[in-house]
């Protein structure tokens, strides 16, 4: 193996593309990490070795442990020199998921440490995009994965940084926060909530699941996933002219979701719901049809039960997932209500009835309402419902729901019986890493997942 392929030529690609800032760790007391050679701190000194840096009084405190070196600044910018890296202790990934841990990560580009008026610290990695989708590729999908999966992956990524980067440039994010808040106020017993990558003040996007997972070098493990965003270089998904907002999943549960059961009530042309298999699937349009199909097992792409497939095509700690095309989870009654009341902070009394309200194609609730005793609320969309229904995220909103009653007609139990893994708009990660085994191209992948959509080079 040769470790350091992904160093070469990094620098001579950097000129021709955007650099993007990602959030690495934010709202810290205080930071450590390492800098693996020579790092020019705001054009000024040069630093090397363990560092620490934390708030003390109005500035952050930066200290270099060999040198015994202080500086102290609002924000302090550690320019890379060539292709050093740096390395930062104890970066949580996986936040609020049951994935979630911490590991030692390792990046290229800038460091940049800016203080928050509340005295923390917000760790920013400024990177060129190519650099950057070489880890994000390596990071959502395991590097052994199919090549021709990887560059559908590459582009995808590519294509989703490259229209949030120009959203923002737009202006159109503040309009799009602007309509999250007027639905959230809509009233006190209904709370539509939905997630955008909007919610990121200092820098363009966080490092997490929330945007895309980006967990530094060490992950670049195999020449594959470089090679795959190499031989995509500038490659773009484009609808109109315009290039695509290509949203992803982990598995759609035989259905792909529309954009509007997840996000703003909006459609976009190539982010409909499509079937994931050779056969078309029929739409989820009752609570019947969301039954049988939750309860089925279709032939679909990311229907993959054999370990050894999956094992080509995941990271290890997704792997610990185990069944996710369908799944089934069981709470007592109090045990449901103690979570609820711990996710929303309403204490809606004795759970009486959770009634799906409206539904997706995929069979995903975007609209529901759970009556309690003291309260009867409706909550949308479905991220949502997924994190009131768990103590960290239910895989899917797609699932239905079936109480079991004790001897004198009370709620014992609810137990979900659910379809996918993630929102299911876009790409469905593990259908096409299967297609990919099948031999389909990185062309064919995205074609099917985002109908209509041509591949524009644009740098
Ligand atoms: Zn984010
Ligand atoms: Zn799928």
């Amino acid at each position: 193996m040769d470790t350091n392929y992904y160093l070469r030529d990094s620098y001579l690609e950097k000129k021709k593309c955007p650099y993007v800032t990602v959030g690495i760790m934010d709202r810290q007391l205080e930071v450590g990490g390492c800098f693996d050679s020579i790092f020019v701190l705001n054009d000024e000194a040069e630093v090397k070795g363990n560092f620490t840096a934390k708030v003390v009084q109005d500035n952050i405190t930066f200290h270099i442990q060999e040198k015994n070196i202080l500086y102290s600044g609002e924000n302090l910018r550690f320019k890379n020199k060539g292709d050093s890296t740096f390395t930062l202790f104890d970066v949580t990934i996986g936040i609020n998921f049951h994935w979630e841990k911490k590991e030692e990560q390792s990046f290229r580009g800038d460091l940049i440490l800016k203080k928050r008026p509340e005295g923390t610290i917000a760790v920013i990695n400024e990177i060129s995009l190519e650099d950057y989708l070489e880890s994000v590729v390596s990071s959502e999908m395991k590097s052994t994965a199919p090549f021709e999966f990887l560059k559908a992956h590459a582009i995808i990524s590519r294509s989703w940084i490259i229209s949030a980067l120009r959203k923002k440039s737009k202006g159109m994010v503040k309009e799009a926060q602007e309509v999250q808040q007027k639905t959230n106020l809509k009233n006190n017993d209904e709370i539509i909530h939905w997630y955008e990558q909007e919610g990121h003040d200092l820098y363009d996007v966080c490092a997490d699941d929330h945007c895309q997972r980006y967990q530094g070098i060490k992950k670049v493990l195999t020449e594959n996933p470089v090679r795959a965003v190499r031989d995509t270089c500038g490659v773009v998904l484009t609808f109109n002219g315009e290039v695509c907002d290509t949203r992803y999943s982990k598995a759609c549960g035989g259905i792909t979701e529309e954009y509007r059961s997840v996000w703003k009530d909006m459609d976009i042309p190539y982010l409909k719901s499509i079937s994931d298999g050779e056969k078309t699937f029929t739409p989820i349009l009752t609570e019947e049809d969301a039954k049988s199909w939750v309860t089925s097992k279709p032939n679909a792409y990311c229907n993959i039960a054999d370990a050894n497939t999956l094992k080509k095509i995941l990271p290890e700690f997704d792997l610990k997932t185990g069944d996710f095309f369908r799944w089934k989870i069981s709470y007592s009654r109090e045990e449901l209500e103690e979570i609820i009341k711990r996710k929303s902070g309403l204490d809606l009394g004795t759970l009486k009835e959770i009634i799906p309200l409206k539904r997706g194609p995929s069979g995903r609730i975007y609209l529901m309402e759970i009556k309690g005793s003291k309260k009867t609320v409706r909550i949308g969309k479905e991220l949502e419902i997924r994190r009131w229904l768990s103590n960290t995220h239910l895989l899917s909103s797609a699932f239905v729901i079936e109480p079991t009653y004790n001897s004198s007609g009370e709620i014992k139990e609810f137990t979900f019986y659910g379809a996918g893994w993630g929102h299911g708009v876009g790409l469905c990660q593990i259908g096409a890493g299967y297609m990919a085994l099948k031999g389909y191209t990185a062309e064919e992948i995205l074609m099917h997942y985002f109908p209509g959509t041509i591949l524009s080079k644009i740098y």
